[in-house]
């Protein structure tokens, strides 16, 4: 497989051509950005486990009926994908209340949401990712009732399966972002899975295990990052 030229760059990956039109080979980059691109920083080795932990996570899902845009590890921070035409929509799942539903219901950090909340965003850096309804995403043409339903039973599945997974670690999956796109007519899940995008908190102690330690300066960041791995793979990564 060879790498083309460079499609695009977002924050946290380069997306690059390849010789197969319906492939893509990403890049996994060690830059963390918060709230919106105003923090930015470096996480050592980032790139790399990000890569390795949604990997893992797409595999899992795959072998559990969730169809991903995941084809196979290229190398430590590459990984060939089926390339989609991405739905505008982040789509959230919380189990636990944090972050921004937290701060904008005015909830304590933690609460149990006695089953799994969905939220969707429309993905635009200009307008800050508002919140949107089903209504919107049809009103904006963004997808139709019937795909987002589609979307919203991924995403439920998605949550049931790496809820009972993570907990098997020793983690609790508190809430995470999904992207969804077309791929030959399917729609498929895409993006990643990592501690960038998710929520993930130690079992018996809560401590956090995810980009929270960046956006809130907790330290111990790479750390954080290799333990995730760790739990999952039962390997250690070393750089
Ligand atoms: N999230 C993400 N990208 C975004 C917004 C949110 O990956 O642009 C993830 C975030 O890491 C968390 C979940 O989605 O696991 C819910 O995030 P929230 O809406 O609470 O926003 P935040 O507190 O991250 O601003």
């Amino acid at each position: 497989m060879e790498k083309l030229a460079l499609l695009y760059e977002g924050k946290a990956k380069k997306v690059y051509k390849t010789d197969n039109q319906d492939l893509l080979w990403v890049e996994y980059k060690d830059d963390a950005t918060a709230f919106n691109g105003a923090k930015k920083g470096t996480i050592v080795g980032k790139g790399v486990l990000n890569n390795l932990i949604s990997a893992h996570f797409f595999e899992l899902l795959a072998e559990n009926g969730v169809p991903n845009h995941f084809v196979k590890l290229i190398n430590e921070r590459g990984q060939l994908v089926k390339s989609l035409e991405i739905i505008p929509v982040e789509v959230i799942v919380r189990n636990l209340a944090a972050g921004s539903m937290a701060k904008r219901l005015g909830l304590e950090e933690g609460m149990d949401l006695g089953g799994p909340v969905v939220d969707y965003c429309y993905k635009s850096d200009e307008l800050g990712d508002p919140l949107i309804n089903d209504d919107h995403i049809r009103a904006l043409k963004l997808a139709t009732p019937e795909q987002l339903k589609t979307i919203r039973e991924m995403a439920l599945k998605v949550n049931a399966v790496l809820s009972k997974y993570l907990a098997e670690k020793n983690i609790i999956l508190v809430d995470y972002k999904l992207e969804f796109g077309f791929h030959k007519g399917e729609i498929l899940l895409g993006d990643e899975i990592s501690p960038d995008t998710c929520r993930f908190w130690d079992s018996e102690t809560r401590q956090k295990l995810d980009k929270d330690r960046f956006r809130r300066d907790l330290g111990d960041v790479e750390e954080a990052y290799k333990e995730v791995y760790r739990r999952l793979t039962g390997k250690e990564v070393t750089f």
